[in-house]
């Protein structure tokens, strides 16, 4: 069997040029889409992903503010000016870019935020409301997987698939696994603590694997024909990027999969314009 490649660069730009196409009509109707970034220090990798949140907002249409703090910025002077961005109406979305400095806290940060501004969808209102099924913003980088699922792999229907999430962040596991049900799949999450991972793995007919531990999934732990989604991004000794799944060695098993690079990844940032357009749209 040869394995369909699910290509995350193609499918995040298919999204970017719909989002364009479309925040030029809202621009049409007199209304301007604008994302606020904050970013607190120098972290190198963090300032990279910034730099291309900006660059992918200059390609759809957004405006882009951007908020480069000093690593010693108080946590009162960041609330302040999430306060300031909450309150302006020509602002329709706040990043703040994670992690922040070991002295600021995460979690008192994230619910400053608006949870209409929240395009992150870190906001506990957020989580919540996609917990019970109501309207809001979800996690850029679980909702991009959906994405990959029905854009990649067209003829997968979720309804009653056995799918299981390896990891449990708040980011990536916990929303992900929300969201396949959603999809009314039968969900599955493992973790560190899951006894019989080879067993649960052997019977999913889709593994979405968002550990960070490199190569972790191997062939024998993956089921012919299974659909299987690499969110991992581990740095080798040699500077290259894998997965958590053993690509070289289960491609030729499974019906589809994403590489790493060029999976997931492009997807975070496209589906970070879409949550920032439905705000507009909802601010509208
Ligand atoms: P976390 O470290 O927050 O979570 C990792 C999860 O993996 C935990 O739930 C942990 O379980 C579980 N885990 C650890 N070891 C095992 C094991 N041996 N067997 C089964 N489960 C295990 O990571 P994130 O969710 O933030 O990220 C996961 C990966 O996805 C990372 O590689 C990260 O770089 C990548 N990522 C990629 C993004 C993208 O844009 N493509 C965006 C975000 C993340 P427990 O809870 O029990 O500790």
């Amino acid at each position: 069997m040869s394995a369909v490649i699910i290509d995350g660069k193609a499918i995040s730009q298919q999204i970017k040029d719909e989002i364009r196409e479309k925040t030029a009509l809202l621009k049409e109707k007199g209304k301007e889409v604008t994302l606020a970034v904050i970013i607190v220090g120098e972290d190198p990798a963090s300032k990279v992903y910034v730099r291309n949140k900006k660059k992918a907002c200059e390609y759809v249409g957004f405006n882009s503010l951007s908020y480069e703090l000093p690593e010693d910025t108080t946590q009162d002077k960041l609330l302040e000016l999430i306060d300031e961005l909450n309150k302006r109406a020509d602002v329709d979305g706040i990043l703040v870019q994670m992690p922040l400095p070991k002295h600021i806290d995460e979690k008192t940060v994230i619910d400053r935020i608006d949870p209409s501004k929240d395009v992150d969808g870190f906001h506990p209102m957020n989580v919540g409301a996609l917990c019970i099924g109501e309207r809001g913003f979800v996690s850029c980088t679980p909702a991009g997987v959906i994405q990959l699922l029905k854009r990649g792999v067209p003829d997968l229907d979720l309804t009653g698939k056995r799918c299981t999430v390896v990891g449990r962040s708040n980011i990536v596991g916990k929303p992900m696994a929300l969201l396949l049900l959603r999809e009314n799949a039968t969900v599955t999450v493992a973790h560190s603590k899951t006894a019989d991972l080879d067993q649960v793995l052997l019977e999913s007919d889709v593994i979405i694997a968002a550990v960070g531990r490199p190569k972790m999934i191997k062939a024998h732990q993956v089921k012919e024909g299974a659909v299987i989604i690499d969110v991992g991004i581990n740095r080798m000794d040699d500077g290259k990027l894998c997965g958590d799944v053993d690509y070289e060695n289960v491609v030729s098993k499974v019906k589809a999969i994403t590489p790493v690079p060029g999976g997931v990844g492009p997807m975070t940032i496209a589906m970070l314009m879409n949550n920032c357009y439905e705000a507009a749209l909802m601010r509208e």
